[in-house]
């Protein structure tokens, strides 16, 4: 569940961190006039004929925020607490996120508001194929490329591609990206987010001279995003001693054996239950003792309630929108450094574009070349917010809104207003 359980609008948070930052670069009003609502919002119905042979017709959106800076480029989420809210706050998101690491996107974001695991694979690819159906005049290569987020995997952005193929009458495997190898996928996609992640922890620890070999890392989320950072750290030598998902949480002060929990969570789904740590309640992992805390699940999880109360040095925002605007303003005062999300998670979305520029070459790298640019564009991402924040005298959040904002505002700028 995502919105629904907890009380800010993820919309209002959004806008308070880009009103602070665009008031800090004195933007100009009509550029802000425009980057507070979004290009596009859709809202489509999707009937599809369920297993036991009765209609259910489910609610989904696609938001475009931006199409300033190129074609939108943003992830499908199906889950039971998207809102509009959500999807308009992800969007914007991915607008601030691309343009942070510099790519020629502007930000968009879909959902269906649906309970994935309850469905069958079947209904699963009924759903989506209709909700393409409903969005395939927005999106394609140069206009709006989807790919996975929360609940949407591979397969069904397979679905997707053959879909908007179908309509289009051609193979258009730049449509979206996130797709299997043999469909025009990229190699290092899938741990693309949590290898960026990585990269960040490196740098950031650097700059903020943090010892990495005698560092403890709790990481919420064990899906995509925080089972594949852990992997990383793990590999590296780095002590994640802290884990959680939707069903508990997990705490070992010596360390959890990362790759003994990958196998244990392939044969049992959840973290709980595993051998190697011991299950302590999920909402008092956030506070455990740690240098470094890695939110990799969903929004709303550090906010007033629990901020005073974190040990960690280092926060480095693997999801979307985890931390609230008090939350950060409690952090900020304890002197706690925040990579924020559209800078710390935005290896994914790097990895995306490259996909989408091999699909449209239709010539496709080896992993190590992926791998090599995609830490290349995080340590420049990293630099430039972490400069821009010391020179305003700002938090990294600030700092990598402030240079996004004013990215897209000189491209607003150059391009003008169509009448
Ligand atoms: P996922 O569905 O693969 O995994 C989500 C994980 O969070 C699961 O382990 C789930 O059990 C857990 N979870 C859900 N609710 C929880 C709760 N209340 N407490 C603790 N754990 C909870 O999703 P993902 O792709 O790993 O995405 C996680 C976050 O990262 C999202 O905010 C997403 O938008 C963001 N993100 C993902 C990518 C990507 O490439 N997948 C890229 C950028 C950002």
């Amino acid at each position: 569940m995502t919105t629904s359980m907890h009380s800010k609008d993820p919309w209002q948070e959004m806008l308070k961190r880009f009103n602070e930052a665009a008031r800090r670069l004195d933007l100009d009003e009509g550029v802000w006039k425009i980057l507070s609502e979004p290009d596009l919002e859709l809202k489509v119905s999707i009937p599809v004929v369920m297993d036991h042979g009765k209609l259910e017709v489910f609610t989904g959106y696609r938001v475009q925020h931006s199409r300033a800076m190129g074609p939108c480029k943003g992830g499908i989420r199906y889950d039971m607490g998207v809102t509009l809210s959500e999807v308009k706050a992800l969007a914007a998101w991915m607008t601030w996120k691309c343009a942070v690491v510099n790519l020629p996107f502007g930000g968009a974001k879909g959902g269906v508001i649906c309970d994935p695991s309850r469905l069958s694979h079947r209904e699963k690819e009924v759903l989506t194929r209709r909700y393409t159906a409903a969005i395939s005049d927005i999106i394609g290569p140069d206009r709006d490329v989807p790919a996975p987020d929360v609940g949407t995997n591979e397969q069904i952005m397979a679905w997707v591609m053959d879909t908007y193929s179908m309509h289009h009458k051609e193979t258009a495997a730049a449509v979206v990206t996130g797709k299997p190898l043999l469909l025009g996928g990229s190699r290092g996609r899938a741990d693309a987010t949590g290898r960026g992640i990585f990269d960040i922890l490196q740098h950031a620890a650097h700059r903020y001279h943090l010892d990495l070999r005698n560092s403890r890392v709790i990481i919420q989320g064990f899906g995509n995003v925080g089972s594949t950072a852990a992997r990383y750290f793990h590999e590296a030598g780095i002590k994640v001693v802290g884990l959680s998902d939707v069903r508990g949480a997990i705490y070992n002060k010596d360390g959890i054996d990362i790759a003994k929990l990958r196998e244990y969570v392939a044969k049992n789904r959840f973290v709980t239950g595993f051998a190697g740590a011991e299950a302590i309640d999920a909402k008092e992992l956030l506070v455990q003792p740690c240098d470094v805390l890695v939110p990799a699940a969903i929004e709303n999880q550090i906010t007033e309630q629990n901020a005073e109360r974190i040990q960690a040095k280092l926060i480095i925002e693997g999801a979307n929108g985890p931390t609230t605007d008090e939350a950060d303003r409690i952090l900020e005062k304890k002197g706690v450094h925040i990579v924020p999300d559209i800078l710390a998670n935005a290896g994914g979305v790097t990895v995306s574009y490259f996909e989408w520029v091999q699909d449209r070459a239709g010539f496709f790298w080896p992993e190590s070349e992926v791998n090599q640019r995609l830490d290349e564009v995080m340590h420049r991402a990293f630099i430039e917010v972490a400069d821009m924040a010391e020179k305003n005298q700002v938090s990294l959040r600030i700092g990598a809104y402030m240079l996004a904002i004013d990215r897209v505002a000189q491209v607003h700028k150059l391009r003008g207003i169509y009448a």
